[in-house]
């Protein structure tokens, strides 16, 4: 007689604050339950943070699923990383772009049939003075706007809100003076924006480089060096197609390990929240967590 397929048990965390709601949580269990994968759903209480709700229930799955976006899984990235254990991604957020540059479909429903019948795959995680980031980690006028753009306002005023910010912040904003240490070399720069990637896609539809990938090992570091604000509406196209690199008031490259040492102290965005402040050590952390998305080399 066929024995039955042992049930996988997953933990279910989902972001409360999520977009999407309860619909498309409840269609993405029914498939996991149909392929025989047992979802137990933990909040997140009071006090609490996510990484520890999966460290505290290592012993009872044999993988996690984050129901969020680019948020939510930054705040389990930690816990991931602790305990090993593979990750499944329902992208319910506003910004989905890990989602996106692993090729996890936006679907829930397809992201679910995806976690049944994937095999995880490892990804790279970037790390800042100990935070870790899948997209992109910034310091300066982005980490400004993540600063200045509330949950509330981009919940009310969505793109829109974002675009008023953005131009608020953009026309006070100045070069500062950046120095930097990596591959065994020192560099001064001025910039308006450094921005250090892991994957490919961030801020909802930004591309750090666009051969970049979650699992190549590299941070792609670029440094918009421009003369005036108005030059990034020229760049915004590149900056969209992740092509910027081949402007020349942008230094783009590929490392490792970078180091980054501003005069004042200054603010860094790791996924889109503010972590940590410079002097800033980052590092690639190849293969750091497991995640069930589609083979390498599947377009995405
Ligand atoms: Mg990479």
């Amino acid at each position: 007689m066929k024995k039955p397929k042992a049930l996988k048990r997953a933990l279910l965390i989902v972001n409360p604050r999520a977009r999407r709601g309860t619909g498309s949580i409840a269609s993405a269990v029914k498939v996991l339950e149909e392929r025989g994968i047992a979802a137990t759903e933990v909040k997140v209480g009071e006090g609490e943070t996510i990484s520890n709700l999966i460290r505290a229930h290592r012993a009872e799955c044999d993988f996690v699923i984050v129901g969020g976006g680019d948020g939510t899984l930054n705040a389990a990235a930690p816990g991931l990383v602790d305990t090993g254990l593979p990750l499944g991604v329902l992208p319910l957020g506003t910004a989905n772009d890990f989602a996106r540059t692993v090729g996890i479909p936006a679907d829930p429903v397809k992201a679910a049939e995806l976690i049944a019948a994937g095999e995880p795959r490892p990804i790279d995680l970037g790390e800042v003075n100990g935070h870790f980031f899948f997209n992109v980690a910034s310091i300066g006028f982005s980490a400004e706007l993540a600063s200045d753009l509330t949950e509330h306002a981009k919940k009310r005023w969505g793109k829109l809100g974002y675009a008023i910010m953005a131009a608020r912040i953009l026309a006070r904003s100045r070069l500062f003076t950046a120095h930097l240490d990596h591959d065994g070399t020192t560099e001064r720069l001025r910039t308006m924006q450094i921005s250090v990637g892991n994957g490919r896609h961030y801020g909802g539809g930004m591309t750090v480089e666009e051969t970049a990938t979650a699992d190549d090992g590299k941070l792609d570091f670029y440094s918009l060096e421009v003369d005036h604000w108005w030059r990034l509406l020229a760049l915004l196209p590149s900056l969209r197609k992740g092509t910027h690199g081949r402007w020349n008031d942008v230094r783009a490259f590929q490392t490792t390990e970078v180091t980054i040492r501003t005069s004042r102290r200054r603010a860094v965005n790791t996924d889109g929240e503010l972590s940590t402040y410079t002097p800033a050590h980052f590092r690639i952390r190849p293969k750091a967590i497991s995640v069930f998305a589609p083979p390498k080399g599947q377009p995405t």
